[in-house]
């Protein structure tokens, strides 16, 4: 397969956003607004007049221009090898933002601009005490959002409700849902189903009784950002997806538990494809943790994968996430056509947790850390 692309933009070498349509027609139709992606590169040569002048090298595929115009996905659902029985669902139209909520610099155009020309993706920043407190806070903020969504999951609930649960808990709290408009992505968090890996992009989609789904939640509060994800249950659910989320909990855990000053990045991965492995299950290598803070994603880059090429050690004042998936089948992932879901290869199940974390001088604070308050809907954590 392919993902029908704008000529222009790969020859622009623009970044996929903007860059695949679901049809030539979709291509045609959208052609007016999408080529000023052409001038924005700032790029001397001239947008071509005429859209079915470049339309020679495209085949069927879909879609992430339709995303951006608030689209249904299943009015020409694309040519694509499907690897599980999931399919996308229509998007609902993008969600408000009340004025009085700080917007982090994406918000309007779909385009980070401080984050990824700063110097903190190449060096790992250390938080001072007031940056800190302010990331305690937001990451208070996440984990009370991430429970309120976790609150509603049952049979019948559409991922697009969740969404909506999330947006408002997260305007309601003073803060700005972090995946709203990042590089274009169209909802306020990822809900990510059965064989989605992770991004997957809320939709139409009723939970049906026996499924997983990951709710990965990131908010912007006071300038800094907190993430947080967690994989539940729908219902009832097969013992080869309990022993699959609740390893993946443990993985986790254990990659919390090693974290202080003077580890190396690359010992989270050794710790989280040993506990993996032994259970005969697989780790993602395509996606990773992260650091955190003023910026959404930032240096540590934190695979969970073994034999990996980290560099550094931790310091005291670094904050980063890490986030291990893990797959029942192979590691491999594929991507959908709208640019942003990733699935597993064999089409098996996924899961997936993540926590904010803050080095500190002895070892370890987990800013997202469950609350007294938190839903009781992990079985292991039932006293
Ligand atoms: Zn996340
Ligand atoms: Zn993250």
């Amino acid at each position: 397969f392919a993902v029908c692309r704008c000529p222009k933009c790969v020859e622009l070498k623009l970044p996929r956003e903007g860059a695949a349509f679901c049809s030539q027609d979709c291509f045609k139709e959208s052609w007016g607004s999408h080529k000023s992606v052409h001038l924005k590169a700032k790029l001397s040569s001239p947008a071509p007049e005429n859209a079915g002048e470049q339309n020679s090298g495209l085949s069927n595929d879909p879609w992430l221009y339709c995303l951006r115009k608030g689209q249904s996905r299943t009015s020409k659902l694309p040519n694509f090898d499907w690897t599980g029985s999931l399919r996308p669902y229509p998007i609902s139209k993008k969600r408000l933002v009340p004025a009085h909520i700080e917007q982090p610099d994406w918000a309007i155009d779909g385009t980070p601009k401080i984050e990824p020309s700063s110097d903190f993706q190449h060096v790992v920043e250390i938080k001072t005490p007031d940056q800190i407190e302010k990331m305690r806070e937001t990451c208070r903020i996440g984990r009370e959002v991430l429970d309120a969504a976790a609150r509603v999951v049952r049979p019948g609930i559409t991922t697009d409700e969740i969404d909506a649960v999330v947006h408002d808990a997260t305007i309601a709290a003073g803060g700005y849902p972090s995946p709203l408009n990042y590089h274009f992505f169209p909802k306020s968090c990822c809900t990510s189903v059965n064989e989605v890996i992770c991004h997957g992009i809320p939709d139409a989609r009723k939970l049906e009784d026996g499924d997983i789904v990951n709710i990965d939640v990131t908010v912007c509060y006071k300038g800094v950002h907190g993430d947080l994800n967690e994989t539940f249950f729908v219902g009832n659910v097969d013992e080869a997806s309990k022993r699959l989320v609740q390893c993946t909990y443990e993985c986790l855990e254990k990659a919390i538990a090693i974290v202080k000053p003077g580890v190396r990045f690359r010992e989270i991965g050794e710790i989280i494809n040993r506990h993996a492995s032994m259970s005969g299950l697989s780790v993602v290598r395509s996606y990773c943790g992260h650091g955190i803070g003023e910026l959404f994603h930032c240096a540590p880059n934190i695979p969970h994968y073994a034999r990996n090429k980290a560099v550094g050690v931790m310091k005291a004042g670094q904050t980063f996430t890490i986030e291990p998936m893990i797959n029942a089948g192979v590691w491999r992932d594929r991507m959908w056509p709208d640019g942003w879901t990733a699935v597993t290869a064999d089409g098996k199940r996924s899961a997936q947790f993540e926590h904010t974390l803050l080095v500190t001088d002895t070892g370890v604070e987990v800013l997202t850390a469950r609350l007294p308050s938190s839903p009781n809907v992990f079985p292991w954590l039932k006293s």
